[in-house]
């Protein structure tokens, strides 16, 4: 197993600084946001957003060249789990889905102008963005199965399509959408393309912030249902080759993937700890604490066991793409997707159950992070869609050939 750094950052004192600063501003934060919306304690984020930017820990995802720490994506997993235990740490830092990807494919594919107008922004924190991919017709586990379009007229692009799940369109600056430029074209992997579109265009509606496990969310924290009607974008929007928007959301997928991987690894530590500390402190009768029950100590034991597991599959995804790019890391990705988020869900659920009722209060983080992280065995891909991928490269190497999609 990989155990050095691979870049010239002295790695260890950033996860010190980093772990300080989860500790004494976020930790803190989270009792004082209690009950309140995203846009109550917006005022609170951004003044913490600052604090980060002095301390020289801003995007540590993003190379050095673009203002960021230039972290390799093995480096950037540690980071990102200790970001994790709070949920507000990506967000502090600057490295939250969906920003960060948009931030990786406008590095990327993005023209000097789409840079200047639609990156540096977003590198600053000035502005959001969201990621339009996913539509309710249609069942997003395919994704080149779709209706959004994408013509062309004079010397624009006009975009036509109903999505949703856009997270974090609320307030967002534009939006990255995939739409059909070919819908004919023979190879399905062509038909689609990224573009940018400003939502202060006329042609964009935000229809409604989906209510989510009894949530309503807004801003960051929502999740568009959005219509693109008749919605009129110049062609230099258009990100990359016409036909690649696949192509991109691939690029885009597989470090996304271990960023999520690891920023649930964060959680589970810090349920971890919740548990334990309220497993020896909780007394069933006097002198005699809950740890002291063997149920206990096994769900401490078997989450310990899984955690670490988890942990250290994705570092050892992370050091593939390091080495190797995303796809000499297909296998390992979708490994880890599917089994760190079941180990995510573990972890909750035991130190739910290990709390009584007051786990499934708001007392805690616990109920919060149960209810945000359901959607961790769905998006970015379902477990299944992803146990057939793996299950399908091993066999191809005993010599299957046709195992279905
Ligand atoms: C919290 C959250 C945030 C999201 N954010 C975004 C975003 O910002 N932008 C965006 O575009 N999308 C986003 N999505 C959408 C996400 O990408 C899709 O939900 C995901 O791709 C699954 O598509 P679907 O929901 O249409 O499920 P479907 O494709 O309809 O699948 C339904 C179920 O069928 C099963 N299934 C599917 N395929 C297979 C298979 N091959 N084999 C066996 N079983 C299968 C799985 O159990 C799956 O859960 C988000 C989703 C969630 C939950």
């Amino acid at each position: 197993m990989h155990t050095t750094t691979t870049s010239s950052v002295n790695l260890k004192e950033i996860l010190a600084q980093v772990q300080a600063f989860v500790e004494t501003e976020l930790y803190p934060l989270e009792a004082e946001a209690r009950g309140k919306s995203w846009n109550q304690i917006l005022p609170q984020l951004e003044e913490k957003r600052r604090r980060v930017k002095e301390l020289g820990l801003w995007t540590p995802q993003i190379p050095v060249e673009w203002g960021g720490l230039g972290l390799s994506v093995w480096e950037f997993g540690q980071v990102s789990a200790v970001l994790g235990q709070s949920p507000y740490g990506h967000y502090v830092f600057n490295c939250q889905a969906p920003d960060a990807g948009n931030m990786e494919i406008l590095i990327e594919f993005g023209t000097p102008m789409q840079q200047e107008r639609f990156l540096k922004p977003l590198l600053a924190g000035e502005i959001r963005s969201c990621f339009a991919m996913t539509e309710p017709e249609h069942a997003g586990s395919n994704p080149v199965f779709m209706s959004t379009t994408a013509v062309k007229s004079g010397g624009d692009y006009i975009i036509d399509g109903h999505k949703w799940f856009t997270s974090s369109a609320d307030g967002a600056a534009f939006a990255i959408v995939m739409a059909m430029t070919a819908p004919a074209h023979e190879n399905k992997y062509q038909r689609a393309s990224q573009i940018i579109v400003p939502l202060d265009n006329q042609g964009f509606k935000l229809i409604r912030n989906i209510p989510v496990m009894g949530e309503a969310g807004e801003g960051w924290a929502s999740h568009g249902e959005v219509r693109f009607e008749n919605c009129r974008v110049p062609q230099e929007f258009l990100l990359g080759e016409e036909g690649a928007g696949f192509a991109i959301a691939q690029t885009r997928l597989g470090p996304g993937r271990i960023h999520h991987c690891m920023r649930w690894n964060g959680i589970c530590e810090r349920a971890f700890d919740l548990m334990c500390r309220y497993a020896v402190s909780r007394e069933l009768s006097p002198g005699v604490p809950l740890a002291t029950k063997q149920t206990i100590q096994n769900w401490i034991a078997e989450s310990r066991a899984e955690i670490n597991a988890a942990r250290l599959m994705v570092l050892d995804a992370a050091q593939k793409i390091d080495e190797h790019g995303q796809y000499g890391a297909r296998v390992e990705i979708s490994v880890i997707k599917f089994f760190c988020a079941n180990v995510l869900q573990n972890v909750l659920d035991r130190a739910i159950q290990v709390h009584g009722a007051l786990g499934i209060t708001e007392d805690t983080l616990l109920s919060f992070w149960y209810r945000h992280e359901r959607g961790a065995r769905i998006y970015d891909g379902a477990d299944e869609v992803h146990k057939s991928r793996v299950a399908r490269e091993i066999l191809k190497g005993y010599g299957m050939k046709k195992l279905g999609k």
